[in-house]
């Protein structure tokens, strides 16, 4: 229901969970956070319930890094339960997901034929499992990322963050909007601007079929058709 991602220079757990508390108005039944610390880990937190419950988690099990990713969620696929939270992690990356994947039962039956069983009832987590095992394959992040957006049906937008790449996300969108922001030496992505108001005003709208990759240094776009593309950075007034 609401993503958030940032690329920052100080812990993000809780600019995370600031950031999701500012989509709070959109609803949700559960939350979760993905950070890749210092080490290269790539690691998640999540908790039923209101944003407190995921905060409160944090305060007893941190989480460290400068770069992660968050979710508030509205079930579309399996019960409100932990399990079924966002982020999605499967080895070597975690996905954040608003939207509904339609084919997630092709998807999962695949998985099966490679002996991958998931161990939630939603839809995304077929994104992740994927994911991963295109990453091992061999593709590299991008690579695998391309290869999983190819494979799903449906209105998404999705962020992934991925273990040993600090300085990296990826992110794509089809029916469902997401805004990436400038900030200086910091990038961010959101399901509305609203959520990033707290850290930049310059934000680009990403365009249906797009995906990007995000770095510190900044922002690359691909569109439909898989060609790069350029999309402006507008600076909009959100009264953050
Ligand atoms: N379909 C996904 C799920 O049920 C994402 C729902 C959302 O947009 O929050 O987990």
């Amino acid at each position: 229901c609401g993503i958030i991602g940032i690329l920052g220079s100080h812990e993000v757990s809780p600019q995370l969970v600031d950031a999701l508390r500012r989509l709070e108005y959109r609803g949700y039944d559960s939350a979760g956070v993905a950070t890749v610390d210092a080490s290269g880990r790539l690691d998640r937190r999540r908790a039923v319930g209101k944003l407190v419950n995921l905060s409160d988690r944090l305060v007893h099990d941190p989480l460290p890094g400068h770069a992660g990713i968050g979710h508030t969620r509205w079930a579309t696929h399996g019960a409100a339960t932990e399990v079924n939270a966002h982020p999605h992690q499967s080895g070597r990356v975690a996905v954040v997901h608003n939207g509904i994947i339609e084919n997630f039962r092709e998807l999962r039956a695949g998985l099966a034929d490679l002996g991958i069983q998931p161990e939630s009832q939603t839809d995304t987590e077929t994104v992740a499992l994927w994911c991963a095992h295109h990453l091992g394959r061999g593709l590299t992040p991008l690579e695998a990322a391309r290869a999983t957006l190819a494979q799903l049906h449906g209105a998404f937008a999705l962020a992934f963050l991925f273990q040993g790449e600090g300085d990296l996300m990826i992110a794509a969108r089809r029916g469902s909007p997401l805004a990436i922001g400038h900030g200086t030496g910091e990038m961010y992505l959101g399901s509305d601007a609203v959520a990033l108001a707290p850290f930049t005003d310059r934000i680009t709208y990403l365009e249906d079929g797009d995906h990007a990759v995000l770095t510190r240094a900044g922002l690359q776009v691909w569109d439909a058709e898989g060609q790069q593309t350029h999309r402006p950075i507008a600076r909009i007034d959100v009264g953050a």
